[in-house]
């Protein structure tokens, strides 16, 4: 069964209970092949189903990133480390799922702690793509990429940091949209890196995007960065009319058309340009200069926050614990813990933090980072001035093969280049499919990506809608 949200909560013809029943038996099948859920929760489905079935959303079947804390149940972050970790409160975005009649089915598997780009880091184990089953179907969030792209839930509900929704939805020919920082509330998913990560949600269509961004948004006195003008975003209904869209202003960065793009994507993202001109909408050439350091920026940032983040996890407040282990003083007993709870990845990026947090080196890393992040700031700022939306490609290639990229983290990095500017600066971004292209005999999807200023999640929408219409030919 594949159902969009809006025509099953629209329909009379389908019965919750046949749909939940339906869904799950997929999900669970599809499972032997791409293993894209670390656990079902058969028995939540049961208390809750009937509940939710007669409410507006009739249980729509969703699954939930691994690092969304759900109480009661277990929540691992796909790490040893918190293998057996089960959250005595949930978060505030799962709660107001639960609210909205959403019904969870299960917690798709992720790469550990949300870091790295091909689901190779997890704890548990890899996830394929749907569009090629020896290749990775790209990020960290892709497990639910596949959830949804293969018919195994209606949505899925994940968290973006540098990109881990939007690339797995161009790889997997799904939607994905990232709100504003501050929109969704943080508390209770896992933090990976603070000031970067954000609740998003992954669906089928935009309209689906939105009826669920609507449901988990909201101003959230729990969360110290939640934004309280959230709720005007979460009380209107409205959807912007096709005319006051087709009066937008485009922006396209030269910066994103650099080498590195497959020159496959740039043909269809070019095409993608000259549909809208096409339709007389204003597509104009940009500069955003400081697009070409954002993978240095972010890998500077984002280890130091990751290695404070991960400092908690000591093997004594939360998960792995050990009374066997030979150690004599508490210090050696950390080093223990954390080396054999954590795997490469995490650990890389706790030294790499470490490093650049160091006082020795913290003017010399830290900060200039810091200041190149004010310089992209300040440089959207600039564009989003003039202009309503900033269209670039979602990735730079399509999908790898497993394996392929293993040993080579700065080329896994440099794919982040698109998606990361948004999260620098709290930006609502989406991806929706642009087309296909051929990679190694296969035919691999791809997307393309929207960015608006802070809070223009209504336009983000608007715009996204009638793109999508336009990508289908409809
Ligand atoms: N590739 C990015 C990283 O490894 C994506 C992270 C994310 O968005 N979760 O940090």
């Amino acid at each position: 069964m594949n159902l969009t949200l809006k025509d099953y909560i629209t329909s009379d013809t389908f019965k919750a209970q046949d749909v939940v029943k339906n869904y799950l038996e997929t999900a669970k099948k599809l499972n032997a092949d791409y293993f894209s859920f670390v656990r079902f929760h058969e028995d939540y489905v049961k208390s809750h189903l009937d509940q939710f079935a007669s409410r507006p959303l009739k249980a729509a079947p969703i699954g939930i990133k691994d690092i969304i804390l759900t109480q009661d149940y277990i929540t691992s972050c796909g790490s040893k480390i918190l293998e057996d970790y089960i959250s005595p409160y949930s978060a505030t975005c799962f709660l107001n799922l639960e609210k909205n009649w959403w019904l969870m089915i299960g917690k798709t598997n992720m790469d550990e702690f949300a870091m790295w780009s091909t689901t190779e880091t997890s704890y548990f184990w890899k996830t394929k793509n749907t569009y090629g089953k020896d290749r990775t179907p790209g990020w960290s969030s892709w497990w639910s990429a596949v959830a949804v792209a293969s018919g195994a839930c209606m949505a899925a509900l994940w968290t973006d940091t540098g990109g881990s929704i939007r690339q797995p939805a161009a790889r997997c020919w799904i939607v994905w949209m990232k709100p504003t920082y501050g929109m969704v509330s943080r508390y209770g998913v896992q933090s990976m890196a603070s000031s970067l990560d954000q609740v998003g949600v992954l669906t089928t269509t935009v309209d689906d995007a939105e009826i669920l961004l609507q449901a988990i948004a909201g101003f959230d006195p729990k969360d110290s960065q939640s934004d309280p003008r959230a709720d005007e975003f979460v009380n209107d209904k409205k959807n912007l009319d096709e005319k006051s869209v087709k009066k937008f202003k485009i922006g396209v960065p030269k910066e994103a058309l650099w080498e590195g793009l497959d020159p496959q994507i740039k043909k269809l993202f070019l095409a993608a340009v000259e549909k809208l001109r096409a339709e007389w909408i204003i597509v104009e050439d940009i500069s955003l200069p400081m697009l070409a350091y954002s993978v240095p920026m972010y890998y500077t940032l984002m280890p130091a926050e990751v290695s404070t983040n991960l400092a908690r996890f000591d093997g004594i407040k939360f998960g792995l614990q050990s009374d066997s282990m030979n150690a004599d003083t508490i210090q050696k007993y950390y080093e223990q813990i954390r080396s054999a709870g954590f795997g490469e990845e995490a650990k890389r990026r706790i030294l790499l933090g470490t490093f650049v947090l160091s006082s020795a080196n913290y003017e010399w890393y830290y900060l200039k980072a810091q200041k190149a992040r004010e310089e992209l700031q300040e440089e959207f700022d600039t564009i989003f001035a003039k202009y309503d939306i900033i269209l670039t490609p979602t990735v730079p290639e399509v999908a790898w093969k497993l394996g392929s990229r293993t040993d080579d983290p700065l080329k896994v990095y440099l794919a982040d280049m698109y998606t990361i500017p948004a999260n620098m600066w709290g930006l609502p971004a989406m991806s929706i499919p642009m087309g296909m292209v051929e990679d190694q005999w296969e035919q691999m999807p791809t997307g393309i990506q929207l960015m608006a200023q802070k809070r223009a999640e209504k336009k983000l929408f608007g715009f996204g809608r009638y793109l999508e219409k336009l990508m289908n030919n409809e």
